[in-house]
């Protein structure tokens, strides 16, 4: 194609992107998604995906995938509301609203799109959005698209967010919304506390649980499980199928009228393809395997344990995270860059997270167990840090 009349800013853009470490470039994986995988052509241990209970590859989901293509074929060919709405989408979404103990479940194509979807589908101008300056890029831009007026507060700061409900007192509808697992610091949202300033200031509550749900909670029902919150008194959740379930697409789990409320307004639902059949075939395979096999979730439990006795044995700095996302904060964009190509050559593969995604000065590896993972691999790991400058 011909040049845009802008290009001169564009490559000038993309040279000081370079410059400064923050220049972003997709790698070509062949083959299944897990821990060994091929990846730019060489055999790599890779603790970078959000694959955590090593179910991506699961010969189980394969074969639900295969049968379901057999039937449904492979295109879904319109949104649920015209002709896309098939068997697998629906059995899917009554599995999931038993699973989370809520009345109804609402499929989403991708996470980005449900966090879209819930809050511009429930709030619009004169309403309040309040959230956690660590949420998703996806639930702040959701934020955006609804016109609502948008406050923010410190990363799980209490006391900052009683202050925001005050200053939105006078909007028609306040709505917080949080993360459960945060995505680059692995800790949790302190959810009791969030919960009770919401009744306390008639706001309602969205967690977006992408890295809970599957991974914590009983039977991995996520953060509201893993607080003891009973279904009746849960906020809306937002689950994404792409992580722990091991497939792709996401869902939002609420009662029967925000969901009928979602079905008219959300845009990111209305006005897109449903999911391919199979892909919801193959997700309600994976759920029977999340609910069902425990030791996966403690499997990984022991791996986190492992790992953060080595890495404080190495004196690397830890974040507070009891989750399989182990972040190792580096400080420095390039620094961080430096490290991560060390252990790429070593043969180990882990997230270099650099701003804007995380706060300025807090580049980081992000390291994400997953239960194929072993203790070897984990040693693996803890000599290759040890090797890379990363403290
Ligand atoms: C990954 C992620 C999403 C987006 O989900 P996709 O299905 O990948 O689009 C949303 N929220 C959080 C917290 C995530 O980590």
């Amino acid at each position: 194609m011909s040049q845009l009349p802008w290009h001169h800013e564009l490559t000038a853009a993309l040279a000081d992107r370079k410059a400064a470490g923050r220049y972003r470039q997709p790698r070509l994986r062949l083959g299944d998604q897990g821990v060994n995988v091929r990846v730019d052509g060489k055999a790599m241990l890779s603790f970078c995906s959000n694959d955590y209970l090593g179910l991506a590859a699961h010969p189980d989901l394969k074969l639900a995938f295969k049968q379901a293509v057999d039937k449904e074929g492979v295109g879904s060919g319109a949104a649920h509301l015209l002709t896309g709405h098939s068997y697998y989408h629906q059995a899917l979404e009554e599995a999931l609203a038993d699973f989370t103990g809520q009345p109804r479940v609402l499929l989403f194509s991708t996470g980005y799109m449900a966090n879209l979807g819930v809050i511009d589908g429930l709030l619009g101008r004169g309403d309040a959005v309040i959230q956690d300056k660590l949420n998703h890029a996806s639930l702040l831009d959701g934020g955006r698209l609804s016109e609502a007026d948008q406050l923010r507060y410190p990363h799980a700061d209490m006391a900052l967010l009683h202050k925001r409900l005050h200053n939105a007192a006078t909007a028609r509808h306040r709505l917080i919304v949080s993360d459960g697992v945060f995505s680059m610091d692995g800790d949790l949202a302190p959810l009791p506390e969030i919960m009770a300033q919401a009744s306390q200031h008639r706001a309602a509550v969205l967690i977006d649980d992408a890295h809970g749900f599957g991974v914590i909670g009983k039977g991995g029902r996520g953060t509201v499980s893993h607080f003891d919150i009973a279904p009746d008194a849960a906020p809306i959740q937002v689950g994404t199928l792409g992580k722990a379930f091991g497939t792709g697409g996401s869902f939002v789990a609420a009662d029967e009228t925000v969901i009928e409320t979602l079905i008219q307004e959300a845009r990111s639902y209305v006005y897109t393809t449903a999911q391919p059949p199979a892909v919801a075939a193959a997700t309600l395979a994976s759920l029977k395997l999340v609910e069902q096999e425990d030791w996966r979730r403690s499997h990984l439990q022991a791996l986190i344990q492992q790992f953060r006795r080595g890495a404080e044995q190495l004196g690397l700095n830890l974040m507070p995270s009891a989750t399989p996302i182990q972040p190792v904060v580096i400080g420095d964009d390039k620094k961080a860059l430096a490290v991560g190509k060390n252990l790429e050559q070593a043969g180990i593969l882990v997230g270099v997270i650099r701003p804007p995604t995380v706060p300025k000065k807090t580049a980081r590896l992000r390291i994400t167990f997953s239960a194929a993972h072993s203790e070897q691999d984990v040693n693996q790991l803890l000599s290759a840090l040890e090797q890379s400058g990363a403290y």
